[in-house]
This record gives structure tokens, C-alpha cells and sequence, in this order.
């Protein structure tokens, strides 16, 4: 086995890292691939990923959040800022295997008048100095829209976002001139069932994920009323 002579070892090397790393995540039974998927909007696709799965497995999210601090780790970080649980997982694993030995800070998500929102709990504003250098953790990048929400936020703090680094980023997203590191660089593209090639070939539809959501309730508990 070897590798045609005229391509790039970098970019060779590039796509060898991304099946390795694609292959962990579908070993936590976050990725699915070579399937056949309906999904929410009514679109078919041929890959999935169930983005709570992804930080299921603490080994492979340190081993995952060690290569994007490996990544990072030319430049001096102060703090390490996400939002959403599975980011603040890999965030935790990313700032331990830094060597600036950064702390770690979140944000937390809503709504405000139908608009995504962000905010800083008061007791980490101090935590963010002005001036100060901030690396961005992600899990997974679809629209961008949280990271942009996230870099307005360290520049209303007047620290400066030194990178972003994510599990996951669909190609087409555009985060300006910032550096992303991104372990799987992917976006899959999803057919009408009308125009969908796979339907065609006569492959059968997975409609698992869309019919878990109509089946399954979340477990929850709560107090019981007061008499
Ligand atoms: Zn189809």
C-alpha cells in the first residue's frame, strides 16, 4: 500500500488524522455513517451525528481535547471559554493538557425575544482581563452562530479570542479571520426525497432518529407539590 507520489504528505497525513478521529466518534455511537437517514426537516442525508453522544466516553474526549490543545500550544492561553455541556466537557479537557494551564469559564445559553443570547455569570467576568488571551471550545460548528455570540462576548470584555478549536465543523461555516482548528472538517449534504439519490438506488430509509423523537420522552423527576 502506498499513497500516490504526487500528493501532498501534509494533506495526506490531514485525512489520515480526520478517519481516525471519525472512527472515535462513531465508537461512541455519535456518528453514523453509510446509512440511509431521514431526518427532522424531512430531508435525507447519508451521515448523522447526535451531538449529546459525543463527550460520552471521557477517554476519548480527553484524547480528543489533548490534540487540540497540542494544537494550541504555541500560544499562551489565560482562559478557555464554551457554552452547552458537551463543550464545557472538552473545554475541561482541553485546558488540562495546555501548557499555560488556562482556567476554564462558560457561558451560558438562551433566548431573549426569539434571538440566541449568551451570557457570562458575574463571578467569571473578572476572570476575563482585558487584553487577556481566550481560546474558544466547541463541540460541534454548524451555523457558527454560538461562536460568533462567544467572540462578541470576549470583545465586550476587551480580551482577544486566540483561536477556536472544535471536534467538528461543517466546511460551508465562515468564522472570519480567527484561526479554527477543527479535528473532523465535514459537512454532508442532504437531498429532497425526491432528488434523493439514495432513495433511487432503492436503499432503505432509516427513520430511527426522527421516530425516536415522536417516541421518546426525556426521563425527568421533580418535587413533589407542596400539600
Ligand atoms: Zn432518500
Amino acid at each position: 500500500m502506498s499513497a500516490s507520489p504526487r500528493k501532498d504528505p501534509v494533506a495526506v497525513e490531514a485525512e489520515v488524522r480526520e478517519k481516525i478521529h471519525l472512527e472515535i466518534l462513531k465508537r461512541t455511537g455519535a456518528y453514523h455513517a453509510n446509512d440511509h437517514v431521514l431526518l427532522p426537516s424531512g430531508q435525507h442525508t447519508m451521515e448523522y451525528i447526535e451531538k449529546t453522544l459525543v463527550t460520552t466516553e471521557p477517554s476519548f474526549t480527553e484524547g480528543l481535547g489533548a490534540v487540540i490543545a497540542k494544537h494550541f500550544a504555541p500560544w499562551p492561553i489565560d482562559v478557555v471559554l464554551s457554552t452547552g455541556p458537551g463543550a464545557l466537557i472538552l473545554s475541561h479537557c482541553v485546558a488540562r493538557a495546555h501548557p499555560s494551564r488556562p482556567i476554564v469559564i462558560y457561558g451560558t445559553k438562551g433566548l431573549s425575544g426569539g434571538k440566541r443570547r449568551v451570557t457570562l455569570p458575574v463571578e467569571f467576568q473578572r476572570l476575563v482581563r482585558p487584553g487577556g488571551k481566550v481560546l474558544l471550545v466547541e463541540d460541534l460548528v454548524s451555523t457558527g452562530s454560538t461562536l460568533n455570540l462567544l467572540i462578541n462576548l470576549v470583545e465586550q470584555l476587551s480580551a482577544q479570542v486566540v483561536g477556536i478549536g472544535c471536534l467538528w465543523r461543517r466546511t460551508s461555516v465562515e468564522l472570519g479571520t480567527r484561526p479554527v482548528f477543527s479535528l473532523v472538517n465535514r459537512d454532508f449534504p442532504t437531498y429532497d426525497p425526491g432528488d434523493c439519490p439514495l432513495c433511487k438506488k432503492g436503499v432503505p430509509l432509516n427513520e430511527e432518529f426522527v421516530r425516536r423523537r415522536h417516541a421518546r420522552r426525556p426521563s425527568s423527576v421533580q418535587e413533589p407539590k407542596a400539600p
